[in-house]
């Protein structure tokens, strides 16, 4: 085994500079230290080494947190500033993470271990247009007018109209597998209805949070709207969760958690979104374009070390093509470059910690132990950092874990089904209704499957493909809510009905 460690003379001077002391936490537009004086390591994926350090936040710091974001939310600068001016100071902070996106994009690599090319391709424009995209909503939320009819008042004319009104203070609760989109999938719909935020990011992956909060501070957002505080999910987390000062709690991370967190929301009736775990199927027809289906394929599952909440990572073939595209498929995923993230020509990169590291390597097991065939991959490969192999199982069947649980690494188990009926069956099988995708170049069979199909979102003749304007959640444990698109300003808002009775 060899090592592939990251190269961190190379590392840009602005980045050097803010792994080089120990970064601190953002509440009411000051950096402060924990409260309690603690601090945890923040770990280079690709060699384990400790890049930085960070706070370790409280529940005392929560509670200042909360302070910060409420007095924010009630004074001039914030709670009265005009549609316009929070679409302006978005625009800013999409223009200076635009002006960062180099420096940004590294950052984000280094922390999470993903390659270079999908931070600075997928995860730092993407951010950019999210936030852009949403600031427009800033101006463009708006009530309803009602004509009612009020059988017990037949004398009084009333004006009847809804209003948009901020949901209050948001505690952003994000995973580590995209930190930055996380954020900003979070951050830019909440401050675009006017509301203050608490951002928690994942312990493993702290960093691009906490550059977020220097520019919103640089983009010139008023103290208190955006507090960046880092720390131990079981601690802060639920603190925040059963805190009485904050109204909303906008949470991506696993099923287990999103229901541990929904039981405890309810004692304060928090308003809650979840964005939660999957097990997307991915269904190829015997008709589909093999030459496209395969890249699509690889993408779904191996694309950021198949830490991704939609990876398609239960595979259907129809009979007829199936020994055809496994050889392809073998072909493609050894082919793929297994690297440190800042390799510009690594494909994939380690995963994000030693102990996902750990969780995947223990799946593999459990497939070659419950009988499925290792076609490709099932190995760790380097001596340091936290790598797997890109894994292929065939000859799967839901009886087993690798079919019926969340990995969240690159494997990916394989069967085979005979009719449009028995995919849909399969395909459904499962608690989780995240995403799913269809390769076929047969329109009429794509139309019957995709009503078929419960998930959040249907991909076509590809996977794993994002963009602003369309909406993204889960149907069944998957989650609650959509975020992205229009939706996603409405679970920021509360609806006010104001009936006037008038002369
Ligand atoms: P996780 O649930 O372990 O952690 C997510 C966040 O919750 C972290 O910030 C963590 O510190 C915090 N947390 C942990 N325990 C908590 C508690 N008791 N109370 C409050 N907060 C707590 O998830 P993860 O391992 O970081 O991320 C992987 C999971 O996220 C996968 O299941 C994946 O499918 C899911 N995910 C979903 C989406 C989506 O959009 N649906 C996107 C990305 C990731």
């Amino acid at each position: 085994m060899t090592a592939l460690c990251n190269d961190l003379t190379t590392l840009s001077r602005i980045n050097s500079d803010f792994i080089s002391r120990d970064r601190q936490m953002l509440i009411g537009g000051a950096w402060v230290d924990s409260s309690a004086g603690a601090t945890f390591a923040v770990r280079d994926p690709s060699s384990g080494k400790e890049l930085t350090r960070v706070q370790k936040a409280s529940v005392q710091d929560v509670d200042a947190a909360v302070v910060a974001a409420r007095k924010a939310l009630e004074g001039k600068a914030w709670g009265e500033a005009r549609p316009a001016e929070r679409e302006r100071l978005l625009l800013r902070l999409a223009d200076l993470l635009e002006k960062h996106a180099d420096d940004i994009a590294e950052l984000e690599s280094l922390d999470n271990g993903k390659p270079i090319s999908q931070a600075t391709g997928l995860d730092v424009p993407l951010s950019v247009n999210f936030v852009r995209y949403m600031a427009g909503f800033a101006t463009k939320i708006h009530g309803r007018t009602f004509d009612v009819s009020v059988p017990y008042a037949p004398d009084t004319r009333f004006f009847a109209y809804t209003r948009r009104e901020p949901v209050g203070v948001v505690g952003a609760i994000i995973p580590w597998n995209m930190p930055l989109l996380m954020a900003v999938w979070k951050l830019a719909p909440a401050l675009a209805a006017g509301c203050t935020v608490i951002l928690k990011p994942a312990s493993d992956t702290p960093l691009t949070a906490l550059r977020i909060g220097e520019l919103v501070l640089e983009a010139g957002f008023p103290e208190g709207v955006v507090n960046v505080i880092t720390g131990a999910g079981c601690e802060i987390g639920d603190a925040m969760v059963s805190h009485p000062g904050i109204d909303k709690i906008a949470f991506t991370g696993s099923t287990s958690v999103g229901k541990a967190i929904a039981r405890s929301g309810v004692d304060t009736m928090k308003r809650i979104s979840l964005e939660l775990g999957g097990k997307s199927p991915v269904i190829v027809l015997d008709d589909a374009d093999l030459a496209a289906t395969i890249p699509g394929i690889i993408l779904g599952i191996f694309a950021n070390c198949g830490q991704v909440c939609s990876a398609g990572s239960r595979l259907y073939v129809q009979r007829g093509i199936y020994d055809c595209l496994m050889a392809a498929l073998g072909e493609a995923a050894k082919s793929i470059k297994v690297g440190p993230g800042l390799d510009p020509a690594t494909q994939m990169g380690p995963m994000v910690s030693a102990g996902q590291q750990r969780s995947v390597q223990a799946y593999i097991e459990a497939g070659v132990a419950e009988g499925a065939e290792l076609v490709v991959g099932g190995g760790q490969l380097a001596s340091e950092g936290f790598y797997v192999s890109p894994t292929i199982f065939a000859n799967t069947d839901h009886s087993m874990s690798i079919v019926r649980e969340e990995i969240f690494g690159p494997v990916l188990a394989v069967q085979c089904f005979d009719d449009e009926a028995e995919a849909v069956k399969l395909a459904n099988d499962t608690p989780y209704g995240l995403a799913s995708s269809i390769y076929s170049t047969n329109v009429n069979r794509i139309q019957r499957l995709t009503p078929a199909i419960k998930a959040g979102t249907v991909w076509v003749n590809c996977h794993n493909i994002f963009d602003a304007a369309l909406p993204f959640g889960g149907y069944k444990e998957s989650g609650i809510g959509r975020e992205m698109g229009e939706e996603a300003v409405g679970l920021y808002s509360e609806i006010k009905s104001v009936c006037m009775a008038v002369g």
